[in-house]
């Protein structure tokens, strides 16, 4: 089969390798139907991510259909339709008990899937501890309805989930790129008084006004005067910082209201600083990132009734031998693309 691998720092190439086979009990294999790129595969890319290891098949985004499982995979069973879940999680340990299954103690979890053990850019994928990295997708809804589910759009449920965001709240959402758009979905679910997004790119901003009318939409550059003008105490109640850019920790803080909660879901290149003394007194709650991917079922569900639709997201499709164009448009930000399939 045609598999997508890590070369080295700044390669990637399409290389043939053998089907992948049950190594654990709990593992199932997955023939994938439609995978994306994230922007964390260009962090491997560009050698930013020294776990991933050199060789590995990437991807991590994928549906696809159960085609084998391990004698302990009693969660799905060959035929399925299946969302893959980004994070490998045991289900067992304190922290998966208590919901926090990105710090699963278990050897193997974690971030593995296209990142230390083979991804889903490819024909073919091995999924260890398939009881919980699996989610059945319901009959109603398409491959492509539920291809964010396992990553940026359970960033975006968690995010909107943690930042307990009520109808009263003016929220901010700083970032319109993939995983703000899924975090703008989710936080509409809560429907809060008023949503302001801050996008530097005027096609994004553009997207947002196109396709999610009610929303306010704002500038790096005019972020606090606008959220001051629409906001009545100051500042905005909630603020999730999605865009991880050079002033973008800043302008969060500094856009929320004493007493908002902060959430930063963004993963910065640099450290960040907390200017206590200047915030002193602001009273702050600030959340921090790292996806919880454990509502995949209930993401599923909203779905299936209509209540979330990412569809729109996916501005591009590509066959699995056309990758190399797919990862040219999605890195280059070219021809409006957000989301891209590959089929
Ligand atoms: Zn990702
Ligand atoms: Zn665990």
């Amino acid at each position: 089969m045609k598999a997508y691998t890590y070369i080295e720092k700044g390669k990637f190439a399409l290389l043939e390798k053998p089907k992948p086979t049950i190594i654990e009990p709990t593992d199932a294999i997955v023939r994938v139907t439609m995978s994306s790129i994230c922007t964390s595969d260009l962090h491997i890319k560009h050698g930013s991510v020294p776990r991933a290891v050199p060789g590995i098949t990437v991807g991590h985004e994928m549906v696809g259909v159960v085609e084998e499982v391990g004698s302990g995979v009693n969660n799905v069973k060959p035929g399925d339709r299946v969302t893959v879940n980004v994070e490998t999680f045991c289900g067992e340990c304190f922290f998966c008990k208590n919901g926090y299954v990105n710090n699963c103690t278990d050897p193997n979890g974690g971030w593995a899937l296209g990142c230390r053990i083979d991804g889903g850019q490819t024909e073919y994928v091995r999924v260890p501890l398939a009881n919980q990295g699996l989610n059945r997708i319901p009959d109603s809804v398409t491959d492509e309805q539920a291809l964010l589910v396992g990553d940026v759009l359970a960033t975006g449920f968690w995010a909107a989930r943690i930042t307990e965001i009520t109808e009263e709240d003016t929220i901010l959402i700083i970032g319109a790129g993939p995983t703000g758009i899924c975090t703008l979905l989710c936080a509409m679910l809560k429907q809060p008084k008023r949503i302001i997004v801050c996008e530097k790119s005027e096609e994004r901003r553009r997207f947002v006004q196109m396709h999610y009318p009610e929303v306010l939409l704002t500038t790096p550059e005019e972020c606090k005067e606008f959220v001051l003008k629409h906001s009545e105490y100051g500042g905005a109640d909630r603020v999730l910082e999605v865009a991880g850019a050079d002033d973008t920790f800043r302008l969060a803080w500094e856009c929320a209201r004493p007493n908002a909660i902060v959430t930063v879901v963004a993963l910065y290149d640099q450290p960040q600083v907390l200017p206590l003394p200047d915030m002193y007194g602001k009273n702050l709650t600030f959340k921090t990132g790292g996806v919880d991917g454990c509502d995949c079922e209930e993401v599923l569900r909203l779905i299936e009734q209509g209540r979330i639709d990412t569809t729109p997201l996916i501005t591009h499709h590509f066959s699995l031998s056309e990758i190399e164009e797919a990862y040219r448009i999605f890195e280059n930000k070219l021809d409006g693309v957000i989301k891209v399939a590959i089929v």
